[in-house]
């Protein structure tokens, strides 16, 4: 008979649709092939042969965390780009650091912390390191999809390749079972690499990816070809000859089909309410990245409209470069702090835990805590697990 491990927990959040948290639960877990065999209220499972025990009875239990968005090899851009100013200085702050000199070191650093601060799986957008992320994802039990990331204009105008090169070496087995194409975004890359990356990640069943209505220039860009952020990019990343559409990003986006229920559409932080219906239509699922936001001054999402609108919210710490960390509990945090509204802690955590797994595909494993699934799992820490339904209503005049 293969071992098991028998855990307590003082309170469990399995984040399985409609059940309600546990208090005083027990998981029981086969050690060999690390999957869940029962939940159940500990006292029914006390009493089973075990291997091991493991007591969290004096803590809360969750689903190991999902990280929706971020780029790990830019994990060595930690800490060069204070806080402040607004996205153009950021940019131009960013293509003069050398953003191609991964440190291995710092990468791997970044890839603990994530882990050790309770991930089990992160969606990783990048296009020159996948191998050394992997193997630094692999080496601390990390889950990790590759975004491989399209970004540009060829330099006829055209559409770039659609693969960046290092993805070339991975064979179609490595394809299948860990990578998906991503799209920058609307402002940066050929719009039909953008339509090319989508279709291919619908043929083989793929979440699709995209920076969305990150900033205001994006948008003015976009709606009238016009603006600061205009300047800064045309003539390099885009060619002078740029037309805007004269769509919002969303509508931009809708209009080249790369909306549907398996888009991830990431900040959309400058959204009217037609682009809300629009992603709303579309069932897109949105990653939030509050902390990259408030720290590059791009604004704030308007997360309880896109609430209202029934619209999928997960949230991402996008790269060190705009984050101070990778932390997913610092990023619920903040978020619950500075979205004070009506929600519950189970509610919160789906941002983190189911609603990011199935919008990436990997709810057959992770995003919830259920026999059959794979036993990974995180400890929600005190304040937040503290926080009741009460606590979490709207501060006086914040509503
Ligand atoms: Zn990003």
């Amino acid at each position: 008979m293969s071992s098991r491990i028998l855990f307590r927990c003082g309170r469990l959040f399995t984040m399985t649709p409609g059940q309600a948290p546990l208090d005083d639960a027990g998981i029981l877990v086969d050690a060999d092939s690390g999957l869940v065999l029962d939940v159940a209220p500990y006292r029914a499972l006390s009493g089973s042969v075990v291997e091991e025990r493991v007591d969290y009875s004096e803590h809360t239990v969750a689903p190991g965390l999902v990280n929706a968005h971020t780029h790990l090899e830019l994990s060595h851009l930690v800490g060069k780009i204070p806080p402040g100013g607004d996205f153009t200085d950021w940019v131009k702050k960013l293509l003069g650091l050398p953003l191609y000199e991964l440190d291995e070191t710092l990468l791997t650093a970044a890839v603990k912390d994530c882990r050790e601060s309770g991930a089990a799986f992160v969606a990783d957008v990048g296009s020159r390191n996948p191998s050394l992320v992997a193997k630094a994802c692999d080496a601390h039990g990390l889950g990790l999809l590759h975004f491989a990331e399209v970004l540009g204009f060829a330099r006829d105008g055209q559409a770039p390749a659609l693969w960046p090169e290092p993805f070339l070496q991975y064979d179609e087995q490595y394809l299948q079972a860990r990578v998906a194409l991503a799209g920058h975004a609307l402002y940066s890359t050929h719009p039909t690499a953008l339509q090319t990356a989508k279709a291919w990640d619908k043929a083989a069943s793929k979440p699709y990816s995209i920076h969305l209505a990150e900033h205001k220039g994006e948008d003015e860009l976009l709606r009238t070809g016009k603006g600061e952020f205009a300047e800064l990019l045309l003539g390099r990343l885009l060619p002078r000859d740029f037309r805007a559409p004269g769509l919002s990003p969303a509508a931009y986006a809708d209009a080249l089909g790369l909306l549907d229920e398996d888009t991830l559409a990431v900040h959309c932080v400058h959204l009217d309410d037609t682009d809300i219906r629009i992603l709303a239509e579309r069932k897109v699922t949105v990653c939030l990245c509050p902390r990259s936001n408030a720290r590059i001054g791009v604004g704030r999402a308007p997360w309880e409209a896109l609430r209202s609108a029934g619209i999928r919210i997960c949230l991402g710490t996008d790269s060190l470069a705009s984050n101070s960390d990778l932390n997913m509990w610092s990023e619920l945090r903040f978020f619950l702090e500075n979205f004070p509204t009506y929600c519950t802690v189970a509610e919160a955590l789906t941002w983190v835990t189911s609603i990011p797994a199935s919008a990436l595909g990997i709810d057959g494993s992770y995003g919830s805590l259920e026999p059959g699934k794979r036993f990974q799992y995180s400890i929600v820490p005190a304040d937040l697990a503290a926080r009741d339904e009460t606590s979490l209503k709207p501060r006086a005049g914040m509503v």
